[in-house]
């Protein structure tokens, strides 16, 4: 399973600005952070941060069917007043009118709200220049995330206090929606190097393997195999490889 991030606005527009926030720079903390979550269980790329699609897409076009599912993070803005006392608050996701399935993305804005924000649901578009361009014209899974309102003061302080959680409920929502298992739980009979993830975490670190996402699976699925990548790791510790 192969992600990219994209991180709203940025070179030049900062997105909407209110109570002290910039736009492009809340989208480029929360993709950052959601790469780091996501690494373990798929193979993950951010679109350049130092660049805008919306102005890419303007100009150039973009390869999208390199990847199984495209997310693009945004922060909403409803013209609250600059004190942030809006009646427009809560976390939305958007998709192009031709997706079939909205699984993902319902579990995304699920997820999102029972941390405490408004769920306004999963909803269809057909005039975003970007979503058009990967779902709409290449068919590529495309969803765009209104994480909340950026000019509303309630919240800006709920995503300031649960921002990690935010960002692990956007994850989850990914993963569980893919069928993708966490693969969290250790594996009880052996001692010392237990879990499947640093295991995984040792081979890859050393360069020996390179799709985690794939071995993970092998490792938790496979007793021998995991024997086998146990004894290895350990024996690679021993002689300080
Ligand atoms: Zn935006």
């Amino acid at each position: 399973m192969k992600i990219l991030l994209i991180a709203g606005h940025g070179q030049g527009d900062p997105g909407a600005c209110a109570l002290g926030y910039q736009e492009a720079t809340l989208t480029r903390e929360v993709v950052a952070s959601l790469a780091n979550k996501l690494k373990p269980y798929a193979e993950v790329e951010v679109f350049d941060t130092s660049k805008n699609m919306y102005k890419f897409l303007k100009l150039l076009t973009f390869n999208f069917k390199k990847y199984d599912y495209v997310l693009e993070v945004h922060f909403n803005a409803a013209a609250n007043d600059k004190n942030g006392n809006g009646k427009t608050t809560g976390t939305e996701v958007l998709v192009h009118t031709s997706e079939k399935a909205v699984t993902v993305e319902q579990l995304i804005v699920n997820n999102i709200s029972e941390l405490g924000f408004t769920n306004r649901g999963v909803k269809l578009r057909s005039n975003l220049q970007n979503m058009n361009v990967c779902k709409g014209k290449q068919g590529v899974s495309y969803a765009l995330v209104e994480v909340c309102f950026i000019d509303d003061l309630d919240d800006m302080k709920l995503y300031q206090a649960k921002k990690e959680e935010v960002v692990t409920a956007i994850a989850d929502g990914i993963l569980k929606g893919h069928g993708i298992q966490k693969q969290e739980k250790e594996i009880k009979e052996h001692k010392g190097l237990t879990s499947v993830n640093d295991i995984v975490w040792e081979l890859s670190n050393r360069g020996i393997l390179s799709d985690k996402a794939l071995w993970l699976k092998k490792l938790e699925d496979d007793s021998n195999d995991y024997c086998l990548a146990k004894n290895f790791v350990e024996y690679l510790i021993e002689k300080g490889i």
